[in-house]
């Protein structure tokens, strides 16, 4: 959605009031809602209308589950059709569906509420990841996600742009509107845009007397709110600590970083909603929505610092992740688990890298928290588990789900090192060179178009050949675990124990960033290639991989599998210098769908 087209239009609304059957009238599809949050139980209010065209029968897709979470559909309940002589019926077969049945050119109007699970929002009780996806009805505010609130015709045409409401009232005045879609005040409120309905779907609203800060990177809109603090109900862990001030600040610090990194200009609005989740600690997570996106944290939490950090680059990295390097999977194949390694593990290093390079984050910062992920990674009970196997219970299986976090940012480090070595500028602008235009964003494609794994081994193909090909063979399909040499972070770091008797951490270089080495490879001041390149990976003992082909008695071709081997120093000449435009070039077109396919592996392509 482009907020400009919400502003533009909105400004249009306001010019001419429109009120009933006129407001109606400028919307094919409009759905209005009113919060009652003063009676029991507390429920939204919802009134859909929309344009029937010719038709004499309509469908309408129920809030079914999403997220695992499958409840949604039993908290709309009094679904009804304005006119008498409309009629909603229950569709065969399936639970989620209804049917309408309404004369043709009619507007059909719809009455509904949604109701929630959670009584009381105010409770102070502890809220697990799911209770975080569903609706919250508080004294004074609600928030719901669009998955959970919104009941959607199914026949309109999803290919040609709608004009869309969203309408909130029934609010005192001054009372904040504010989601996916933008942020107003008053008693209440229009959004207007043109576009499909998923999209209002795919989307957070909020409403009501919430904790609000607005902020601005770079002269454009970023929010951040939270739920009011109620002074009568303390939860025994005490009052949630951070508090809105620090919290947008950090938001705003955080969206800039990456922004930055990017060298993108963002989206026209961000909002990020935090909400306490009442535990004492450890539990953090973040679901993001259309330009939205919505956090729990425990009462713990501090506002900066390495969790909240975290947590919210790596969500606000999904902005990026993958959808504006996508597709990252086939239509209607259901397999992106298969690339986790790539929109998780990518997304944790560059986690990592964006906060250190925006010197939000330390040296000992970045190593104290990849040592600790590094230890669950050696640890781990499903440290040699296939990809196959990870991707089948990816959500059943704690271990199996961190796995492509950890597989991924370690095969990011190597990539980036190898490039580094032969004096390229590595991995952040081979992925610049890969990022699609805002427009183009995609997650899912047809299985003509390359994948972003195929543009992405296309690109790295020039400086290393086919060895990241090999290595997604070895250390993702296969699961091979990942040797940690002193090289594996970078020149930044070097890998030793605390005490003779310990066992080996990283540990940031003394003055690292005053080094030209590293500060080149933290990509301060701008991208530079690694001063030593040539000879960088011979002096580290880097390894690289390598296909090792036999004869075998009684078969005719010779049978190759994947090697490391320790990797040589390169001859001086053999230094490459960084050619951002003509590598990436590889990415486009029908030579990148030919190279993709060619790139993928005869057994297991499950990664790519
Ligand atoms: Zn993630």
């Amino acid at each position: 959605m482009h907020l400009k087209l919400v502003l533009a239009c909105l400004a249009a609304c306001l010019l001419s009031p429109a009120t009933g059957h006129a407001a109606d009238a400028a919307c094919d599809l409009q759905w209005q809602i009113t919060p009652h949050l003063d009676v029991a139980p507390r429920h939204l209010a919802v009134r859909l209308s929309f344009d029937a065209g010719n038709r004499t029968r309509s469908s309408l897709q129920l809030p079914g589950s999403w997220a695992g979470v499958d409840d949604f559909g039993a908290q709309i309940t009094g679904l009804r059709a304005a006119d008498g002589d409309q009629s909603v019926e229950p569709a065969p077969d399936t639970a989620a569906e209804r049917t309408v049945r309404h004369r043709p050119g009619e507007r059909v109007v719809l009455h509904y509420q949604v109701g929630s699970p959670l009584a009381d929002a105010d409770d102070a009780q502890p809220r697990s990841q799911a209770d975080t996806l569903r609706t919250r009805l508080g004294a004074h505010w609600f928030q719901a996600f669009g998955q959970a609130l919104l009941v959607l015709p199914t026949d309109l045409d999803q290919r040609t742009p709608q004009r869309l409401c969203l309408d909130f009232d029934g609010l005192p005045e001054g009372s904040w509107w504010l989601g996916s879609l933008g942020a107003q005040r008053g008693a209440s409120a229009q959004f207007r845009w043109r576009g499909t309905a998923s999209q209002a779907v795919n989307a957070v609203y909020l409403g009501g007397d919430l904790q609000v800060r607005e902020r601005r990177v770079d002269g454009k809109a970023v929010f951040t709110a939270m739920p009011p603090v109620v002074s009568t109900v303390v939860p025994p862990q005490g009052p949630f600590k951070p508090g809105i001030d620090s919290v947008a600040d950090r938001v705003a610090q955080l969206v800039e970083a990456q922004r930055r990194f990017w060298r993108d200009p963002g989206s026209d609005f961000q909002l990020v909603v935090l909400h306490p989740n009442h535990e004492a600690s450890e539990r953090y997570a973040g679901t993001a929505v259309q330009q939205a996106l919505v956090m729990h944290a425990p009462q713990d939490l501090s506002v900066p610092g390495e969790r909240f950090d975290f947590l919210l680059t790596h969500e606000l990295l999904h902005l990026w992740i993958p959808d504006r390097f996508g597709p990252i999977a086939y239509q209607g194949r259901q397999d992106e688990a298969a690339r986790y390694w790539f929109s998780e593990g990518f997304t944790d290093y560059y986690t990592h890298r964006v906060l250190l390079n925006a010197g939000l984050w330390s040296l000992d910062d970045y190593a104290g928290s990849i040592n600790r992920k590094l230890e669950r990674y050696r640890r781990s009970p499903a440290l040699r588990a296939d990809n196959l196997q990870v991707a089948a219970s990816v959500f059943t299986d704690p271990a199996m789900a961190e796995l492509p976090h950890a597989r991924g940012e370690l095969l990011a480090l190597r990539w980036n090192t190898a490039l580094r070595a032969r004096g390229q500028l590595g991995l952040d602008s081979v992925m610049r060179g890969l990022m699609l235009p805002a427009a183009q964003a995609q997650r899912q494609g047809p299985l003509s178009k390359p994948l972003i794994t195929h543009k992405l081994l296309a690109a790295l193909r020039p400086a290393l050949g086919e060895t990241p090909l090999h290595d997604l063979s070895l250390f993702i399909d296969q699961g091979q675990p990942f040797e940690l040499g002193d090289a594996t972070l970078g020149p930044c770091f070097r890998l030793a124990p605390d005490a003779p008797a310990d066992q080996p951490r990283y540990q940031a270089v003394a003055d690292g960033l005053l080094q030209p080495r590293c500060r080149a490879w933290v990509g301060i001041g701008g991208d530079a290639p690694d001063p030593n390149a040539g000879w960088a990976e011979a002096e580290t003992g880097g390894t690289r991989t390598v296909m090792v082909c036999r004869k075998v008695k009684g078969k005719k071709a010779k049978v190759c599998k994947p090697a490391v081997v320790k990797a040589k120093a390169l001859k001086a000449g053999a230094k490459h210098t960084a050619s951002g435009k003509g590598k990436h070039k590889a990415g486009k077109g029908k030579a990148a769908a030919a190279s993709g396919k060619k790139a993928k592996p005869k057994k297991r392509s499950t990664t790519q």
